[in-house]
């Protein structure tokens, strides 16, 4: 019998192994804004230039991003979901033409398709990394489908280099969602962003690093590029002297101010990946001898925007909500699923809420048939966010004591679940 105190659970009245709070994203604690971020602001406002269409600083991101990445293009804009939105609009699908993508992600990842009129064809995913599975993708390409996008989930590799020989057969485009995959080494050393012919990058508030928000894609095609940037600019070519609208497009612009705070953002970038993958290291060694529960298989070129840990709950003793619970109890941030349902199981999905009462794309025509986003259409995913999927929130600032306490409560909740 356990008794009371140290080792019983703080969900029973136990002492919490943690009453202090962890440096988050959600503020300065764990961001790694400062003086640089200060000074780049003051930089643009003195000059009184604000918008990227008259100051230097965005086109100046746009290069310093792209030679970072060692690519031929970069162009920005005013998130990670328009940067996924300029993506899609550059393969510029016909209506009810479909995307294949994941059901474990942000729906920025999702909603641009929609946005863009094609229909979202989703693919399950390995149980192993909530990644997009091969061969699930292979069987979803109709003679409809016209790209894969895939998300390098929580910054772990996807399988995009196979993913991209699938594309090329298919003569359709791979989009790479990197949103939380900065530097995120595929295991042929290449960087995730670079194997697809698009990467899609975010500046949001709880990314690697941020503007507050903002966008950033890659590619080394220059069609591509060209038509990305001019879908962030209402289908201006400000390369010519004519003011005209090429093709149905919008503002998607980042502010010149943004773009200064994600300049000076960009030298940092390397430190915060490296520190997370090191206190990752530290936690990764506790919890691998614990018997049903799974950290990151990773080879090293994960980035870890936060650590997963998929569970086994029989060997385990307990679902991945069942440990989040206690987990929060004992003063660690984790989440049990990482969403709340798959992303083609949200309303907008579901009940077709689109424009206005048409159900507009996912109708047929023009899609070659109505969509049927039921449940236990990928099963795989469905069960990790059901019971398998822990989510640690994580942070370049954790120091080697964050990572113990993480380590210590993981230890603890598992041995009251398996005594
Ligand atoms: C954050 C995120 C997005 C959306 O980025 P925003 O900048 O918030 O629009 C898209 N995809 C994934 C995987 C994300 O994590």
């Amino acid at each position: 019998m356990r008794q009371g105190g140290k080792d019983e659970l703080a969900l029973d009245g136990g002492t919490p192994v943690r009453t202090s709070a962890f440096p988050s994203v959600s503020n300065a604690s764990g961001r790694t804004l400062g003086q640089e971020e200060l000074d780049a602001l003051r930089r643009v406002i003195e000059s009184g230039q604000l918008n990227s269409t008259i100051g230097p600083e965005t086109r100046v991101l746009e290069g310093e991003f792209a030679d970072y990445y060692g690519i031929g293009h970069a162009v920005a804009s005013s998130s990670g979901t328009a940067a996924l939105h300029l993506a899609v609009a550059a393969v510029d699908p016909d209506p009810g033409d479909e995307i294949i993508t994941t059901p474990i992600t942000d729906a920025g990842t999702v909603l641009p398709i929609l946005m863009q009129n094609a229909v979202p064809v989703f693919a399950d995913v390995d149980p192993t990394t909530g990644n997009l599975d091969l061969a699930s993708v292979r069987d979803r390409i109709t003679p409809r489908t016209r790209a894969i996008l895939v998300v390098h989930l929580f910054g772990a590799p996807a399988p995009v280099a196979a993913l991209r020989r699938l594309a090329d057969a298919h003569g359709i485009v791979l989009i790479e969602d990197c949103a939380q995959a900065y530097l995120t080494r595929v295991p042929d050393g290449r960087l995730a962003g670079t194997v697809g012919h698009i990467g899609c990058f975010s500046l949001q508030q709880s990314k690697h690093i941020t503007a507050g928000d903002g966008g950033l894609c890659i590619t080394d095609d220059p069609a591509l590029a060209r038509r990305m940037r001019l879908f962030a600019d209402k289908g201006w070519p400000r390369d010519t002297d004519e003011r005209t609208h090429l093709f149905l497009s919008t503002n998607y612009r980042l502010t010149e101010l943004q773009a200064a705070v994600a300049r000076a953002q960009l030298p940092k970038l390397a430190g915060v990946v490296s520190a997370r993958r090191e206190a990752a290291k530290r936690l990764t060694a506790v919890l691998e001898p614990l018997a049903g529960l799974m950290p990151p298989l990773d080879g090293g070129g994960m980035s870890y925007w936060l650590y997963p840990v998929i569970i086994d709950p029989d060997a385990a003793g307990g679902s991945c909500h069942d440990y989040a619970k206690a987990l929060a109890a004992e003063g660690i941030p984790a989440n049990g699923g990482y969403l709340t349902r798959p992303v083609y199981r949200t309303p907008v999905l579901v009940e077709r809420r689109t424009y206005g009462t048409s159900g507009y794309p996912l109708c047929s025509p023009p899609a070659r048939e109505v969509p049927d986003y039921r449940a236990g259409l990928c099963p795989t995913a469905e069960q990790l966010i059901a019971e398998r999927l822990i989510v640690l929130q994580w942070n370049e600032r954790y120091t080697d004591d964050d990572v113990d306490d993480i380590a210590h409560a993981i230890a603890k909740v598992h041995r009251a679940f398996t005594e």
